[in-house]
């Protein structure tokens, strides 16, 4: 997200308006038309400023067509309607919205749950904006039982977190944030993710944790989660540290329970201490909703945690914001409801066959090298065969886009930055005829592709969209 400047310049030309806009009078009574960056002085009918503001928004993109992204693009009417209902509740407001705060507490149990926490009863959970809010959480969590237990050093040793180099974005902010050094395990070979022993190797005593990610942003991979534990178990034996894992699941936590069921990354392993996970993901819920869980009271510090008023007692909270829609949260109990186990499965399912066979389609084209498959998470990267030196993936991007499609390109980071790469997120609403479409839109396009004298994208960075 841009962090927006004011307007440079005097005020440009002003917003431009049809004087079919007006009620029943042309413009209604209109005598200026409103300035575009200084608060107009008066009001507009609301008819006149839904169109303006409507007829801007038409050069937005799709986003059933964005395969860049990760987020629900796609909900059923019935979800709309729920959340339409709810868009006025404050989560914060325990007191005045009761059901809703007991909503949340039935997701975050079934996540516990379905996350195999030893005690269901006794993990601990909330809700949040998105799996950024949510790590930012088990960072903070991480970070103060590490000064707890070293409170004879701290201030004063400068405390670290190990992960990959592969990591979304928001671990380094949480770095950044909290002052924390960020301990990266660089790529290596075929290898786009982290590796355990190395992980293993980089920890000491200012340790706060590893980040094990269920599902790479980068193509798509799930990390090894249990051999991440097992190599701090070793660590554990040799040295006596005692290091907590937290799984990244933005994507993974609700992708494998339900199609990777002999999977072991999740609270089945003594080590993993928390888990986030995305609920506008494949949690299959419009943006604005994620999870953190601890495994127990005992990994989330109780100096961290707020109370707010609750039916004449109090609620414990935690949380980076107060203030906050409660439509997320019940869409996120209306999908659980709706689908449970066997329909979140049938819908993963299907996500990751179409990912699975779009990948295999565009492995027989030939001119393209898969790195994943879609097998893991649904998502996939490919790159250009080697023998491919007409044009590369920031042109496939490029072109694509013509069509509509939005498919990011983008180089993978240091170790491996000769590796440029396309990425598919498959999601549901993303079905095999749309599959069918992009295949066909693909194919179209390679004639012309081949028939280039050499890449022709110069400036990378704008040819393509964010990917994380
Ligand atoms: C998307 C993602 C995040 C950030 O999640 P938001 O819900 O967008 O805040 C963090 N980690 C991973 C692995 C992700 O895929």
């Amino acid at each position: 997200m841009p962090l927006h400047q004011g307007h440079q310049k005097p005020d440009d030309r002003p917003l431009s308006v049809n004087p079919f806009y007006g009620e029943t009078n042309p413009v209604s009574g209109m005598v200026e038309a409103p300035p575009k960056h200084r608060l107009p002085d008066g009001p507009l009918p609301p008819t006149t400023a839904l169109q303006l503001v409507h007829d801007e928004l038409m050069l937005d993109g799709n986003s059933r067509l964005n395969l860049a992204t990760f987020v629900t693009t796609w909900m059923e009417p019935q979800a709309g309607v729920l959340m339409a209902e709810c868009r006025d509740k404050n989560m914060i407001d325990k007191d005045e919205y009761p059901r809703t705060a007991e909503l949340e507490r039935r997701c975050v149990s079934m996540l516990a749950d379905l996350w195999n926490a030893p005690d269901p009863s006794a993990a601990v959970g909330c809700s949040t904006t998105g799996s950024s809010e949510a790590c930012m959480l088990a960072g903070m969590a991480l970070k103060r039982r590490w000064t707890q237990r070293n409170a004879d050093r701290y201030p004063g040793a400068r405390p670290n977190l190990i992960m990959g180099v592969n990591v979304q974005v928001c671990w380094e902010k949480f770095c950044n944030f909290w002052e924390v050094e960020a301990r990266q395990i660089p790529m290596e070979g075929d290898r786009f993710h982290l590796d355990p022993e190395a992980a293993a190797e980089l920890c000491d005593e200012n340790t706060i944790g590893v980040v094990g990610i269920l599902g790479s942003t980068f193509d798509g991979s799930y990390e090894p989660i249990e051999e991440l534990c097992a190599a701090l178990d070793r660590l554990q034996e040799r040295t006596g540290l005692d290091i907590p894992v937290h799984v990244d699941g933005a994507s993974g936590a609700m992708i494998a329970p339900f199609i990777d069921e002999d999977l072991v990354w999740d609270f089945r392993l003594p080590r993993v201490s928390s888990i986030n996970t995305s609920g506008h993901k494949y949690g299959l819920v419009y943006p604005g909703v994620g999870w953190a869980l601890w495994r127990t009271a005992a990994e989330l510090p109780e100096e961290l945690v707020f109370r707010v008023n609750y039916l004449g007692g109090d609620m414990p909270t935690f949380a980076l914001n107060f203030s906050r829609p409660g439509a997320q949260v019940v869409a996120q109990y209306y999908t659980f409801l709706r689908l449970g186990r066997e329909g979140y499965r049938t819908v993963q399912q299907t996500t990751r066959d179409v990912a699975r066979a779009l990948a295999e389609r565009i492995d027989c084209m030939g001119d393209f090298r898969l790195i994943t498959r879609g097998d893991e998470l649904p998502v996939f990267a490919f790159t250009t065969a080697p023998e491919v030196t007409a044009y590369d993936v920031f042109d496939v991007s490029r072109r694509m886009r013509e069509s509509g499609w939005l498919l990011p390109a983008y180089t993978f980071p240091e170790n491996r930055e000769d590796l440029s790469v396309l990425r598919v997120v498959c999601r549901n609403g993303f079905s095999s005829d749309l599959a069918d479409l992009f295949i066909e839109d693909l194919t179209r396009l390679l004639p012309e592709l081949r028939r280039q004298p050499g890449p022709m994208t110069h400036d990378k960075d704008a040819a393509t969209s964010f990917h994380h």
